[in-house]
């Protein structure tokens, strides 16, 4: 004998049921609790966005991150992060035996701002130098391939030419001193002290490098 759904009066011989009601309304008694909207912080000046850390705009990453933001006890969730900017959610949840998909829809609110890098480097903040020496073809190369990859893991706010060989400018000392590091270079090292913050010496390194 058929089971007919309380709520909207389906048949279980026509529908998929789940306990005594017909899966859609079933659904509706599982507790999703999606936002209507995510923030995610933008930087106006360089336009990554913050996940946790700052990191360039990426759909797998920011739909990852607003599942986060999903309070939905799931067994498997994806997120799609659309053309519009929007991001649409879907969960399969066991529930009473069955495995029942939901799919939410979750907007995205970008709030500009200006990340770390950004508002350092346009105060002219810098914790490092790195100095290449030699002769000008090894060094430029040298200059043109850590200049490369610093700009992507921290921010550059000048380069010194000067006849002796250029000065570079960095914004992290670690990710200057782990760069000298993998390519394999032995700088000389010294520190200078900047100033005092918060109780704290701060002081810069200047990495000096003969190529
Ligand atoms: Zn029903
Ligand atoms: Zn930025």
């Amino acid at each position: 004998m058929d089971i007919i759904c309380p709520h909207c009066g389906a048949k279980s011989g026509e529908k998929k049921f789940v306990d005594n009601f017909c899966i859609d309304c079933f659904k509706r008694y599982i507790d999703v609790d999606t936002p209507a909207a995510v923030d995610i912080l933008v930087c106006r000046h360089c336009d990554r966005v913050k996940l946790g850390k700052w990191q360039e705009k990426n759909a797998n990453a920011m739909g990852e991150f607003i599942l986060k933001q999903c309070n939905v006890h799931y067994d498997t969730a994806k997120a799609k992060v659309t053309e519009d900017g929007e991001c649409d959610v879907s969960f399969t949840i066991r529930a009473k035996g069955a495995i029942i998909e939901v799919s939410e829809h979750v907007g995205i609110k970008f709030v500009p701002t200006m990340c770390e890098n950004c508002s350092r480097q346009s105060s002219g903040y810098f914790e490092a130098i790195i100095q290449l020496r030699g002769a000008g073809d090894a060094v430029e190369k040298m200059r043109d391939k850590m200049v490369a990859i610093l700009e992507r893991e921290t921010f550059i706010p000048k380069i010194d030419e000067s006849k002796r060989g250029p000065d570079i400018y960095v914004g992290s000392r670690q990710a200057a001193s782990e760069l000298i590091e993998r390519l394999g270079l032995k700088p000389k090292i010294s520190n200078k002290l900047h100033g005092v913050k918060d109780g704290q010496r701060i002081y810069r390194t200047t990495f000096s490098i003969r190529l």
